[in-house]
């Protein structure tokens, strides 16, 4: 049984590739001391994935910023904007276009925007999108992929598998830039290119090559459809010889098993962590010849493998087809999940021997092959671990598991509708027409930063470190006070994090020290661990929120992160389903709110940024997804009185398909990110008529850019068009955290005047 990996992180152990990619930008490092770098990363994983014994290693799974953006960069695929960035300049060289194209180009007298970024499928890793022209031509131009396989059967000695794209996936990953033509009618032009490409690979001694084409686990048209099966033939009628292993994760195949086992390919890779059930199914249709991939070690989480659950795949697969047509590999690729556990030394032992990252998941591979061919110790030692996660004292909390288990519809409902709640709220808090207010963060100043590092390292004593974040706070009260903000926010100074910092306070999660993974270019995230049941052993906000209250005559938001959002930026655990796991945390949260209420807090915000992204590949499992968020939402804003208003806060560009759902959230207040699409997102909910209170962000807080009054009045008379006046706040898209005071100051002193300026219109 041949042992195939789809891909490994890129980064480093030790972000090595962050810090040189970042140098490099900033001048201090050379191109070549760059790709020297970028080798030893490489080679390094190759190694780690010779010792364990992989058989298809890949190449070409490695990157500078985007596996995408590499692809567009091989077809060709640059537009025009960027000629300049060759021409203008002959020191630059292709990296330097690439990082153009990635990230924007000022310098040379040139001012070149950088391409759209967006997420992959519904990882949290980030991809820049193709641009296609309705004339788009494809031509090899980046020799990338042909350099990168030399540089692995080099270091291995063996022969590498290149990774590609698939053809069909990467037109669908991208953008038509014009009108009068769909995308996937490029196919004819690009298969060609992939047909060279792929010769050139048989000539240099290639001998596997994996094709990802994830997008068979999602609806495909007619058109889609018929793309893939014309990619694929001509693939085949042109390369005879080359073995082709097509690549689907994060879902299952679904409606399209039928047209995946069809397709003339030599293996078929299949995500059996996420989709165990299409195993049957494929079984049932799959053809004389075809080889099976079979992904079973989450490429996606961190918890270590099950081996009984793994073995009873392969060895149904191999009863059905025979060892030989059966490969052993991750879910998708290793990309996702964290380089090394073996770094992690701070994580108590007994929970670190529940878990793997992706070193120790290519180990697994190996170990699951050796299982197959009799190594029963293996097996014994995986159950014993299994099985000791479990039963163990440090995840299971009987009264959290009861508390969970007895929520009741009561729980997640508030007293009263919203539109007794509002008139209560209005005689409250008695607010003018446009009420102003902020997101929550105020600039995280390299200071604020420091003394954070400073009390981590035992060079800031606590008392110490909260005298100066209660200065800084009441630093940011007296100012908003100053320029007239009606609703006020604490800062969040004392927060690292949005998630980080609930998690570090409530039990059931735990941090790693390297546990980095790749958002995007050089940007990496540290998710928590969510490894036991969740609960809240003290109050986590009200000392700060408290504190801010009393420095203020005005209204104070409290300001917390909702439990949707905290289980979607974690590695949560597998054990039990998402849902059930979102309900303790939101049991957590609503304490917090009804603490904060009790406290004086008459105000309290519960974002939800990430409501969004967890949404499920496929269309049709969608409303099962977000009964179950919302409601954890609504757990953890019912638990006040009427007269305590909740707010939420998400930032995203599309609401039209989920607004149902917001709706039904039953936030007094929501406020969300406008001002780039100039408030055409109010459009979804004035059409749903949305009955609450909402603040559309007048300005982008992306870019240190001061907007003019009248820009912010206009955008509001839009909002005014849209909504009912009443209903209106006027905020910023988001936090200011990763802005600067000066540009916060002028801005938020402009918004306070297109909301006086506004009042006076209406
Ligand atoms: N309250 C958070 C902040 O202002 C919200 C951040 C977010 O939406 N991502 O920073
Ligand atoms: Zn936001």
């Amino acid at each position: 049984m041949l042992k195939n990996n789809l891909g490994y992180p890129r980064v480093g152990a030790h972000r090595e590739l962050k810090k040189a990619s970042e140098q490099y930008w900033a001048g201090t490092i050379s191109r070549d001391d760059l790709f020297t770098i970028a080798k030893a990363i490489r080679r390094q994983n190759w190694q780690l994935q010779q010792d364990a014994g992989i058989d298809l290693i890949p190449c070409n799974d490695f990157s500078l910023y985007d596996l995408v953006l590499d692809t567009s960069l091989m077809l060709g695929v640059i537009p025009q904007r960027y000629n300049p960035v060759l021409t203008q300049n002959p020191q630059n060289k292709e990296v330097d276009l690439y990082f153009a194209m990635a990230r924007g180009y000022q310098k040379d007298g040139l001012d070149i925007t950088a391409m759209e970024m967006t997420k992959w499928f519904d990882t949290n890793y980030h991809y820049i999108v193709p641009e296609f022209t309705a004339n788009q031509q494809f031509r090899v131009f980046s020799e990338k992929v042909f350099e990168e396989f030399n540089l692995a059967k080099q270091a291995l000695g063996t022969v590498p598998k290149p990774v590609l794209i698939g053809p069909v996936s990467y037109l669908l990953l991208g953008k038509e830039k014009e009108a009068g033509f769909d995308k996937i009618s490029l196919i004819k032009k690009l298969v060609p290119v992939y047909i060279e490409i792929l010769k050139k690979l048989q000539n240099q001694g290639a001998v596997w090559v994996q094709l990802d084409e994830p997008f068979l686990t999602m609806d495909l048209s007619r058109e889609e459809k018929d793309a893939f099966i014309y990619a694929y033939a001509e693939i085949k009628k042109h390369c005879p010889n080359i073995k082709t292993l097509l690549t689907t994760y994060f879902d299952s195949l679904h409606k399209n098993s039928f047209l995946a086992v069809s397709l003339p390919v030599c293996a078929l890779h299949l995500d059996l962590v996420r989709a165990p059930g299409q195993l049957d199914e494929v079984l049932k249709l799959i053809p004389g010849q075809l080889t099976l991939s079979l992904g079973v070690v989450d490429g996606r989480n961190i918890w270590k493998n099950d081996y009984i659950r793994s073995v009873g795949h392969i060895k149904t697969a191999v009863a059905a087809i025979g060892a030989d047509r059966v490969m052993i590999a991750p879910s998708c690729s290793l990309l996702h999940t964290p380089a090394d556990l073996d770094l992690e030394t701070a994580i108590n032992p007994e929970i670190k021997n529940w878990m793997a990252f992706a070193k120790q998941k290519l180990n697994e591979i190996k170990e699951l092959g050796e299982i197959m061919e009799g190594n029963t110790p293996l097996l014994l030692q995986n159950i014993k671990a299994i099985s000791a996660r479990n039963l163990s004292k440090l995840i299971h909390k009987q009264a959290i598991k009861e508390r969970a288990a007895a929520i009741t519809d009561a729980d997640a409902t508030r007293t009263s509708e919203f539109k007794t709640r509002q008139k209560i709220q209005q005689d409250r808090f008695k607010l003018p027409l446009f009420p102003t207010t902020t997101i929550g963060s105020f600039p995280q100043t390299d200071d604020i930063r420091q003394l954070r590092a400073k009390l981590k390292k035992g060079v800031l004593l606590q008392e110490e470190y909260d005298a100066e974040i209660e200065h800084a706070t009441i630093g940011a009260i007296r100012w908003q006070e100053d320029i007239g903000i009606d609703v006020l926010v604490h800062g969040e100074f004392e927060r690292n994090d949005m998630v980080e910092y609930f998690g570090e306070q409530l039990d059931g999660f735990l941090f790693t020290k390297n546990g980095w993974v790749q958002s995007y270019g050089s940007r990496c995230v540290k998710p928590p661990v969510i490894y036991g049941d969740v609960s809240r052993p003290r109050d986590m906000t009200v000392r700060w929120s408290s504190f801010a209250q009393a420095n203020t005559q005005k209204l104070m938001k409290g300001m917390l992160t909702g439990p949707v959002t905290i289980l979607q930026w974690s590695f949560v655990r597998d054990d039990q389903p998402r849902s059930e796991t979102a309900n303790q945390i939101a049991l957590a949260i609503r304490d917090e709110v009804v603490a904060l209420e009790a406290a004086g807090i008459k105000m309290i915000q519960i974002d939800e940024p990430a409501i969004r992204e967890g949404l499920p590949l496929r269309k049709a499992d969608w409303d099962k997804y977000l009964d179950w968020a919302v409601k954890a939402f609504r757990i953890s804003a019912s638990g006040v009185q009427d007269e305590t208003q909740i707010h939420t806060h998400m930032c995203y560009s599309e609401f039209n398909d989920i607004i149902r759902h917001i709706a039904l959230m039953d936030a007094d207040v929501i406020t969300i990110e406008t001002s780039r699409s100039q408030m055409e997102l109010l459009e979804a909910f004035a059409d749903f008529k949305y009955p609450a209170e909402i603040g559309p962000g007048v300005y982008d807080i992306h870019s240190p850019r001061v907007p003019a009054v009248e820009e912010m009045v206009s955008l509001l008379e839009k909002a005014a068009a849209l909504l009912p006046v009443g209903n209106i706040w006027v905020n910023p898209d988001c936090g200011l955290k990763t802005r600067k005071w000066p540009e916060t100051q002028a801005a938020l002193t402009h918004m306070v005047e297109a909301a006086r300026a506004a009042r006076e219109i209406f």
